[in-house]
């Protein structure tokens, strides 16, 4: 419904979602298709580009085929099953046959995605600036009003709604950072490379494409005073001529929010802090997170209680938060200086371990799974020293 005012116009919906990334999408896609009025807004017109390997494993195709009712994305996608690990600087075995990452362009899989919620019904505001009134809650354009009793706000790891809320975006201590180059030139034969410690606590990859090969480093920034000099070194080892454009972009990487909003907005997706801080998955997590948000509003509204959203929300990201405190435990064992010969020559020497890392991205388990697998392969003072006895 739009009724007039003095000087804007104002537009009223149930829910407004704020950014249209993988998060946003999924929450306006899941609200449009239970029958609520939404507004999907974003500064960005679609498609737009997003710093990203494109990495897809099989949690986030789960995911996608049970938010959106079918098999997979509609975007080209290449399917991969070889993997080669690396850690500090050692080879520690391939993979083949495994569980497959779909890799995928951003700008083709987030164009894909706003596409599915509009026309499932959500309103397009994309390619519209505005700002967030977190009193409406309301986001004011320069043209228009948009209000409505509930927010969900997927605005991304620099998310202006969680300085708004929180005073900052991120805690600066705890969050991760990566540097990515992009590669011209096909290489679709090679396998996926992934090398543990090529930045300190966090990793490297090495995604060969049809279109050309995402080359990047990631990890904790305040472990990195030098992270370009990280990924030059990574370059080195991969032997990749320095003359490539680089782009960097802050990742959350394991430090959520416990509490996911305040009040009537709720926060979800990278704004939320919903990244592993292991693998730096955090498209499956944006997806899932974006379409519980919407439902923890639906049935808050269908309840009549609109105050029950946030708490119904947090309660249905139990399994997510879990998943991400036990990677941050298993993390402590892989970068810890005295652990890692113990982590190197337990993944090196087990191809059970191995395959069971790949079962994990695959969203075929869970963390808590492989730690207990690991603890069964360390010295005593290795488990100690990780879980803090
Ligand atoms: C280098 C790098 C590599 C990565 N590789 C992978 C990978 O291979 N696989 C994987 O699963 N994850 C990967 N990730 C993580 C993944 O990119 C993010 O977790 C994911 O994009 C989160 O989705 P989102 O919807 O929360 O946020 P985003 O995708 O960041 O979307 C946020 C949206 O909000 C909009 N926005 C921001 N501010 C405003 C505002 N004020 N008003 C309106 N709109 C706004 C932006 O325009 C954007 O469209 C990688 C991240 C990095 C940095």
């Amino acid at each position: 419904m739009t009724t007039g005012a003095s000087a804007h116009q104002v537009d009223r919906f149930d829910l407004i979602v704020l950014g249209a990334g993988p998060a946003g999408a999924s929450a306006a896609l899941t609200a449009a298709q239970s029958g609520l009025r939404v507004a999907l807004v974003d500064k960005a017109r679609f498609p737009r580009d997003k710093l990203c390997g494109g990495g897809l494993t099989g949690r986030a195709i789960t995911l996608y085929s049970r938010i959106y009712g079918e098999p997979l994305p509609p975007v080209p996608l290449e399917r991969r099953d070889s993997f080669a690990f690396h850690a500090f600087g050692q080879d520690l075995g391939e993979s083949k046959d495994a569980p497959p990452l779909h890799l995928c362009m951003r700008f083709e899989l987030d164009a894909a995605l706003v596409r599915a919620a509009l026309d499932r019904g959500a309103v397009d505001f994309t390619g519209c600036a505005g700002k967030l009134d977190p009193d409406g809650p309301a986001v004011d354009m320069s043209d228009r009003r948009l209000e409505a009793p509930f927010l969900i706000a997927a605005d991304g790891v620099n998310s202006a709604t969680a300085r708004t809320l929180f005073g900052s975006s991120y805690d600066k201590d705890r969050i991760g950072f990566a540097l990515e180059v992009e590669r011209p030139g096909a290489d679709p034969d090679r396998p996926l490379r992934i090398d543990f410690g090529a930045a300190d606590w966090g990793y490297g990859w090495q995604f060969p494409k049809a279109s050309g090969t995402t080359i990047g480093v990631g990890g904790v920034l305040a472990r990195n005073n030098d992270m370009k000099a990280a990924l030059q070194r990574y370059m080195d080892v991969l032997d990749i001529p320095d003359t490539l454009t680089v782009k960097g972009q802050f990742l959350p990487f394991g430090d959520f929010r416990s509490t996911p909003g305040k009040g009537r907005i709720l926060l979800a997706g990278d704004a939320a802090g919903l990244v592993d801080p292991i693998t730096g998955e955090g498209i499956a997590h944006a997806l899932d997170s974006g379409a519980l948000a919407a439902k923890a509003v639906q049935q808050a509204l269908t309840v009549g209680t609109p105050e029950a959203a946030l708490s119904l929300y947090k309660q249905s990201l139990r399994p997510i938060h879990r998943g991400l405190r036990h990677a941050r435990l298993l993390r402590n064992l892989m970068f810890r200086p005295s652990l890692r010969p113990a982590f190197v020559r337990s993944f090196r020497n087990s191809r059970t371990l191995r395959s069971e890392y790949l079962r994990l991205m695959a969203g075929e388990t869970e963390y808590g799974a492989l730690m207990q697998k690991m603890i069964s392969r360390l010295p005593g003072f290795a488990w100690r020293a990780m879980s803090g006895k």
